[in-house]
């Protein structure tokens, strides 16, 4: 039987941070990854693909970041744990002993029931080479394409199906408003017309019934009878924890959000030997602590980051899931972070809010500035912040990731309104129309 300090399982987001920080925090052990791909597609990437990169091999996480760690990597899939013995056992018939488990097999699309959903040429969003490639062919091939599921995947599938060049492209979306469930309705409609803009339909609160075509896809029928064309479906409702190897091993998963049960140190059902990060586990909310369906990249990568921390001696707990997403529509560039204004309210907050609005570059006449508008979301009992949201241009990715740092820190609307930035025409907003501050100034005059 072989042997390695570490093994992780899943060669992705997770996977390699968890292998990368336990070389960093660990650099005497053997850590050696386990995961089903010979190559490993950037997750976040895959939409771009279809336009922007242009083939499944421009979005590749290179393996020199793990072989420069000395991370071994056996491409294999597990097919059992066995926690009495301490080894993982494999397809291809390896058993492999650990000191240390990470389990970070992550998510698989969520299945939409409909009629007519095995139909050719309707995909699922599976993060597979072989199955994107094809994919992709179907794509550049077709002139009507709809896409299911109107969220930040949906969106930005649409629009970089619009790059590559297809004719009619059609998000259909069940709740009001696309990207509903991350922004408030203004910052939904923002979206919603940077996307007609980009020349994309959307049908909002409307549902698929079923798929129609002989062998492939022809048609969609909405609930209301409506049908649209389709040469090409593309189904982004949603992913579900791929927990299955941790189940049959006996791990305890969420009945909520279905991701194996972890605590703050991202162990397992109490199990000091065996952590879940990604996906495949459950994550607590920032806010209230109840499971959320946060599946992020980027919480992804942290839950790894303390996983690998944790393996050995303990040395930092988690503070939950804050939420942060980011997003571009054309040249519209959107970020969230938090609780958005209608989800603080069905918490029971009582809330007051602050909006800025204005360029972000100075003075006026600085050519290429961007409108950018920034909401923030603060608690009106205690002025803590609570959630932001911004659109704009590129700024935007790393203005939200601020805020979301105000909100991992409880600060109030008077902490945010004193915040210290650094201003430069060419690179932010005036000093004087500092989008964050401003917000926070027009929540804390409300609060008087
Ligand atoms: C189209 C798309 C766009 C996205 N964009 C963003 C974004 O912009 N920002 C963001 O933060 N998040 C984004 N996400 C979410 C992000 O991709 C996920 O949160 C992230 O992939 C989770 O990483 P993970 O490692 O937990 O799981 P996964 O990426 O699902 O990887 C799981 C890994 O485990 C392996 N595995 C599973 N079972 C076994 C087994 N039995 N044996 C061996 N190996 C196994 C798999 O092969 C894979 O390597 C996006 C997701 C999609 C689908």
């Amino acid at each position: 039987m072989e042997k390695a300090d570490v093994v992780i399982v899943g060669g992705s987001a997770a996977g390699v941070s968890a292998a990368i920080g336990s070389r960093r925090r660990n650099p005497g052990k053997k850590v050696l990854m386990i995961r089903k791909e010979k190559s490993v597609m950037v997750p976040c990437g895959i939409p771009y693909i279809f336009g922007t990169l242009g083939s499944p091999a421009q979005n590749l996480i290179p393996d020199s970041i793990l072989t420069g760690k000395k991370v071994d990597i056996l491409v294999d899939t597990v097919r059992e744990i066995d926690r009495d013995k301490k080894a993982v056992k494999t397809e291809r018939g390896s058993t492999i002993s650990y000191d240390k488990l990470v389990i970070a097999t992550g998510s698989l699309p969520a299945p939409l029931p409909i009629p007519g959903i095995g139909k050719e040429n309707v995909f699922l969003v599976h993060k597979d080479i072989g199955y994107l490639q094809g994919m992709l062919e179907k794509v550049r091939a077709a002139s009507d394409i709809v896409i299911i599921g109107g969220g930040f995947i949906g969106a930005e599938f649409a629009d970089e199906c619009k790059k590559a060049g297809v004719a009619n492209v059609t998000i259909i979306e069940r709740l009001p408003h696309c990207l509903q469930l991350i922004f408030d309705d203004e910052f939904c409609n923002e979206a919603e017309r940077a996307m007609t803009n980009a020349g994309i339909n959307i049908v909002a609160n409307s549902k698929v019934a079923r798929i129609l075509g002989e062998k492939s896809v022809t048609e969609v029928e909405l609930s209301n009878g409506d049908r649209l064309k389709a040469d090409v479906v593309i189904v982004s409702i949603g992913v579900m924890p791929n927990t299955k190897l941790a189940a049959a091993a006996g791990f305890r998963t969420s009945t909520s959000t279905g991701g194996i049960w972890v605590d703050r140190y991202q162990r397992a059902n109490d199990d000091r030997d065996v952590f879940a990060c990604g996906d495949c586990s459950v994550k607590a909310s920032f806010f209230n602590g109840q499971p959320v369906k946060s599946w992020l990249a980027s919480i992804a990568t942290q839950e790894a980051r303390i996983a690998a921390a944790n393996l050995f001696e303990t040395r930092y707990a988690g503070l939950g899931s804050v939420g942060v997403f980011s997003t571009q529509i054309s040249d519209l560039a959107l970020g969230a972070a938090g609780l958005t204004e209608r989800r603080a309210l069905a918490d029971g907050y009582g809330l007051v809010n602050g909006l800025a609005q204005g360029p972000n570059k100075y003075p006026h006449g600085m050519p290429g500035g961007v409108q950018t508008a920034v909401k923030l979301i603060f608690s009106r009992d205690n002025g803590v912040i609570l959630g932001g949201q911004a659109y704009g241009g590129p700024s935007v990715g790393e203005l939200i990731n601020v805020i979301s740092a105000c909100i991992q820190h409880r600060m109030t609307a008077y902490d945010v309104s004193l915040f210290q930035m650094g201003t430069h025409p060419v690179l932010s907003a005036s000093p004087a129309a500092y989008h964050l501050v401003n917000a926070a100034e027009e929540a804390v005059s409300k609060m008087r």
